[in-house]
C-alpha cells in the first residue's frame, strides 16, 4: 500500500512500475466524506473519518493506492446546523472527475470510490459513469456495503428509520474505534423523531425532524462494536473491489 498524502513522488513512480506487473498494485482509493453535523456528541467530520479508514484498510489489503480523503460532500440534508458545509452535487461530481482523471494520468487504471455521505450518492454515480463512458476510466463507487446487516449484528438500540445511520449507536461507535478523542459520551442523548411516510423519497432535511440531528441512540456505542461493523464493511467492500478488478483486467 502506499499513501500518497504521505509519499514523494518519487516512491509513487516505483509503486506504479512495480504495478505493472503485480495486479492490484495500481487501483487507487478515493474516501469521499463530508462536514456536516453528527449531533452534539460526535464531529462534522463523522463520515470523512468512517469513509476514510474503510478506504485505508481496503488499500492495505490490495497493496492500492490511498488518496487523501475530501472532507467536503454534499450534505443540503443537514444544512441548517452551525458547522454544516454543503457542496453543490455538480461539484461533488466535478471533483470525482477531475481526481480520477489525474490519478489516471500517473497510471491508475482502476479508481474505486469510498464514499462515506448520503448526498454524494448520486452525485457519485454519475462520476463513475461520466468516467467510464467518456473518459475511459474505470470506477466503482462503494457505499458502506451490508451496513445494515452489520448493525443488525451487534446493534442494541432501535433504528430511528430502517437503514437511517446518523449520529445512533452504529456511528458512534465507529468513531469510537477510530479516534475516541473525538466522541463526547456526556452529551449522549436518544432521539427519536416521528418520521415522515414519505421519508427518503423527497428531499427533507434532518433538522426539520431533529433539532438535535440524532436519529437513534448512541448510548449503547462501544468501540468493539464500531470495529466489528468496519470490519463487516471492509470484507463486503473488498469482494466488490475484487469482482471489479477482475471486469476491469480481465
Ligand atoms: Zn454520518
Amino acid at each position: 500500500m502506499i499513501e500518497l498524502a504521505r509519499s514523494t513522488w518519487t516512491e509513487v513512480a516505483a509503486h506504479m512500475k512495480s504495478g505493472q506487473t503485480e495486479s492490484g498494485r495500481t487501483t487507487a482509493f478515493l474516501p469521499f466524506g463530508a462536514l456536516e453535523q453528527h449531533g452534539p456528541h460526535l464531529p462534522l467530520s463523522t463520515d470523512t473519518l468512517q469513509c476514510g479508514e474503510i478506504a485505508r484498510r481496503l488499500a492495505e489489503r490490495t497493496d492500492g493506492i490511498l488518496l487523501p480523503p475530501v472532507h467536503y460532500g454534499e450534505t443540503w440534508g443537514n444544512s441548517g446546523h452551525p458547522g454544516t458545509i454543503s457542496l453543490a452535487p455538480s461539484t461533488v461530481t466535478a471533483i470525482a472527475v477531475d481526481i480520477a482523471r489525474a490519478a489516471a494520468g500517473f497510471g491508475v487504471d482502476a479508481f474505486v470510490i469510498v464514499n462515506g455521505d448520503y448526498g454524494n450518492m448520486n452525485p457519485l454515480v454519475l462520476a463513475s459513469r461520466l468516467l467510464q463512458m467518456e473518459h475511459g476510466i474505470p470506477a466503482l463507487v462503494i457505499d458502506y456495503p451490508g451496513l445494515v446487516a452489520a448493525g443488525d449484528a451487534v446493534k442494541e438500540s432501535p433504528w430511528a428509520a430502517p437503514g437511517l445511520c446518523h449520529a445512533d449507536e452504529m456511528e458512534t461507535s465507529m468513531i469510537l474505534a477510530i479516534d475516541p478523542d473525538l466522541v463526547h459520551p456526556d452529551r449522549y442523548a436518544p432521539s427519536y423523531p416521528e418520521m415522515p411516510a414519505d421519508f427518503g423519497h423527497r428531499p427533507i432535511r434532518l433538522g426539520d425532524l431533529a433539532e438535535s440531528g440524532v436519529f437513534g441512540d448512541p448510548r449503547p456505542a462501544t468501540a468493539a462494536k464500531g470495529e466489528s461493523i468496519i470490519e463487516a464493511v471492509v470484507a463486503n467492500a473488498l469482494e466488490l473491489v475484487t469482482a471489479f478488478q477482475s471486469a476491469v483486467r480481465g
